[in-house]
């Protein structure tokens, strides 16, 4: 199957899509018959997670037989999550949250995470490719956890993970500051998730005048820009639609609402594959915190990057520059490369860009948005906990907050929230939400987290503490590039 970048018409096969990560004309690879493929839910009602995800990745990624898929889905998930399926949808009040944090690193980038290596790996083999694909890979704090627990130690494959000092949770630091593997190296860089992203796609456009197969390296991308980490996320909106039929909360065909806790755009994008594919989707509902800039964007059709940013108690949605953005424009505007570039560029060089009527017309018969302060993520945990027994982290939070406005201007159809980590990644935030007072050690109020609520600490977080410290390097957010260059002649 060919992929064409958003910004001009250069295509490639879907592996070397999966390869690359970004394209050289720093456009983001999509299927080019996207709007002729279609996976039918009913089709996929009486499967599990792992026959789905073969499916669903198959039509993506045609270069792939039906056999090696199904291999494929089954070495990517098999016994890693704490369910059989993957991401169950549990019912809390008249909505239904989809838990997407049952993994190995209590985040949802998990989902993606654990395919996207052995994507990485059978593509490279489909390719005959013999150098070393090296990931780059920015971080707000998720990603790069569970990009590391990934690819450490997969043959054929090195990862450096930036992440921004001072803007991770210390539990999250310490995931990835601990990560054991051959093929691993963590890296803080003096300044926040968009420049790390920012020097990551420097560094991206840099190399790619470079020569470095003579280094035998080839760089690659576990960030959403990789098509490779955002197709398997298209999975788990099919299932938890099919696990709401099963559980008679609705009739198949019916049109049902998702509201998403945002950052990159990279979670609610695969909710829009999913529509484009054919799931019956009424809604998809942005949700931000004080960063709001989507907000903004989906009901004026104006997007300015140039804002304050804030540091919240919702870190992994702290972005101003949410790159997948890029590729619901480019669909939504009928693949019109010259207008995305365009835009693409007005936001580099000016810092804003406002879509036409048209673009704006068809995202909003899709899209609608919300934002939330971090009083009000602190009180909807507070309200869930207390109202349903439910506890959730801050990011579900800010969804649950948007998801109540939301139906009181929309009350048709049902309603899914997507719950991005486990509430025992932010363990501060949650804790004092529901009216206890924080220990100054993070580690100390995941235990009284634990012994106020009964919620289990989940394995991989429990036992954080005692690991050892293996990454220190720290540096300037300009230096990435050389920091990169450095470890390729290594
Ligand atoms: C990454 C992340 C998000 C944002 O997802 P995007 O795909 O970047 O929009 C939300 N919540 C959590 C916990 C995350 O780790």
């Amino acid at each position: 199957m060919l992929y064409q970048s958003t910004r001009s018409t250069h295509t490639v096969n879907s592996l070397q899509a999966i390869l690359e990560g970004i394209a050289p004309d720093g456009g983001l690879y999509l299927p080019v018959s996207l709007k002729d493929l279609r996976v039918d839910v009913a089709d996929l009602a009486d499967k599990s997670f792992e026959e789905m995800a073969a499916i669903i990745l198959r039509t993506l990624f045609d270069e792939f037989t039906e056999e090696e898929m199904a291999e494929m889905v089954h070495r990517a998930y098999g016994g890693k999550f704490e369910t059989e399926d993957v991401t169950p949808t549990v019912k809390v009040g008249e909505d239904y949250v989809l838990e997407l944090f049952r993994g190995p690193t209590s985040a949802f980038k998990d989902v993606a995470l654990s395919m996207l290596p052995v994507l990485i790996t059978e593509a490279k083999k489909k390719q005959g490719i013999t150098e070393k694909i090296l990931i780059l890979t920015a971080t707000s704090g998720d990603t790069g956890k569970a990009a590391l627990e990934g690819f450490h130690d997969v043959e054929g494959t090195g990862i450096i993970v930036f992440y921004p000092n001072g803007g991770v949770s210390a539990v999250q630091k310490a995931q990835m500051v601990t990560q054991e593997g051959n093929n691993v190296t963590v890296c803080a860089i003096d300044g926040n998730f968009d420049d790390a992203q920012t020097g990551v796609k420097k560094t991206f456009a840099a190399c790619a005048d470079m020569d470095l197969k003579k280094h035998g390296v080839m760089l690659s991308s576990a960030n959403s820009i990789n098509i490779g980490r955002l197709a398997p996320q298209i999975v788990y909106y099919y299932k938890s639609y099919c696990d709401l039929v099963a559980a008679g909360e609705i009739a198949m065909g019916d049109a049902i609402n998702f509201v998403v806790p945002t950052g990159n755009f990279g979670d609610i994008l695969a909710g829009y594959f999913a529509k484009c594919l054919g799931l019956p989707v009424n809604k998809l509902v942005c949700a931000s915190n004080q960063n709001d800039v989507l907000t903004e964007f989906l009901t004026t059709g104006r997007y300015d990057r140039r804002r304050t940013f804030h540091r919240t108690n919702s870190p992994s949605m702290d972005i101003l520059v949410s790159s997948n953005l890029e590729r619901m424009l480019y669909l939504a505007s009928g693949c019109d490369h010259e207008k995305i570039a365009g835009y693409m560029k007005d936001l580099n060089e000016i810092g804003e860009y406002t879509v036409d009527g048209e673009l704006f017309a068809a995202l909003s018969e899709t899209f609608a948005a919300g934002c939330c302060d971090q009083e009000q993520t602190l009180a909807a945990i507070r309200d869930t906990y207390e109202g349903y027994g439910y506890l959730c982290d801050t990011h579900t939070a800010v969804a649950v907050d948007v998801a109540k406005s939301f139906k009181e201007t929309n009350p048709a159809g049902k309603t899914v929230i997507l719950s991005t980590a486990s509430p025992y990644k932010f363990p501060v935030s949650v804790l004092s939400a529901i009216g206890e007072t924080p220990d100054e050690d993070e580690f100390r109020v995941m235990e009284q987290l634990n012994e106020r609520t009964n919620v289990p600490v989940p394995a991989g977080l429990a036992g954080l503490k005692e690991k050892k410290v293996l990454h220190t390097d720290v540096i300037a957010k300009d230096a990435i590039l050389d920091y990169v260059l450095k470890k390729v002649e290594e």
